[in-house]
């Protein structure tokens, strides 16, 4: 540990796989007091078994009532690591009203109950980061079957560079990043729920990598951890690009 986040508070959501639990495992290695949510308890409970820095808490990002009574509870935090996310896949024809509505739910609406609830605490002690997680399929880059998930991740792109904006002179960051296509058990399973040659669609998912390879949520976790330290403070209001070349 190099003590780069030494003493600061971060909230994570999706901290039980993937992405969000590298992030918090990162966020913690650094010197982070890391508050990780998901709705998974037993996910939670494993991470919180590997660092003693790592406090847990069942929180389900669509509900927001549940979001404003967990934040009023808390110390203002210093980081805010918005992780959580849905993938609907397919085109516009294959997207339902309802899997419209649950793409703004997880990936856009519950962003905006977490940042409006953090951003008090930041602004009365005149400092914060927040991390919103895009994608490269967004307003970056078009990908096939991804509709309602690149409209949902390019309106993450608006609303971090928007609070960004409002906030740039009263010490709070907000930054998007946007991975390409990562090695997460998420995409193991819809990559199974794809049927057929497992193999080859796994293949399909390679080869349109220029590196050959997917990538590790260990390299995003980097970027995570990062934005959350000062080493960016001149940093706010931009889409962080992490995709191994796909977008070049
Ligand atoms: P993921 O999408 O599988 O999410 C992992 C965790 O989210 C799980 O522990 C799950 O329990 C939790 N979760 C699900 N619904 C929740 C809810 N309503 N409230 C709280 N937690 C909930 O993991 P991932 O693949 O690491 O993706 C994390 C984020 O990164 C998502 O926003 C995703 O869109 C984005 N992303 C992923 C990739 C990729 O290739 N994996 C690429 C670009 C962006």
């Amino acid at each position: 540990m190099s003590g780069r986040l030494r003493g600061k508070r971060c909230l994570i959501t999706a901290a039980g796989a993937g992405i969000g639990r590298e992030s918090a495992l990162a966020c913690a290695r650094e010197g982070a007091l890391v508050l990780a949510t998901d709705i998974d308890a037993q996910a939670l409970a494993s991470l919180a078994a590997e660092s003693g820095s790592i406090q847990t808490q069942v929180l389900d990002v669509t509900r927001p009532e549940d979001i404003d009574a967990f934040v009023s509870a808390q110390c203002a935090f210093d980081v805010l690591f918005n992780c959580a996310g849905y993938v609907h896949q397919g085109s516009i024809l294959d997207c339902d009203r309802d899997a419209w509505r649950r793409s703004f739910a997880i990936n856009v609406d519950a962003m905006y109950s977490l940042c409006r609830a953090v951003l008090p605490g930041m602004l009365a002690q005149g400092r914060g980061s927040i991390i919103n997680m895009s994608s490269v399929a967004s307003s970056i880059k078009g990908v096939p079957n991804r509709f309602a998930y690149s409209t949902t991740k390019a309106a993450v792109i608006g609303l971090s560079k928007a609070i960004a904006a409002d906030f740039v002179t009263q010490g709070v960051r907000c930054n998007a990043i946007c991975p390409g296509t990562i090695k997460t058990p998420s995409l193991s399973e819809r990559v199974a729920a794809l049927g057929g040659d497992q193999e080859a669609v796994w293949k399909s998912f390679i080869e349109r990598q220029p590196m050959g390879r997917l990538g590790d949520p260990k390299e995003i976790a980097a970027l995570v951890v990062y934005l959350a330290s000062d080493e960016s403070s001149f940093t706010t209001g931009q889409t962080h690009i992490i995709d191994g070349g796909w977008s070049n």
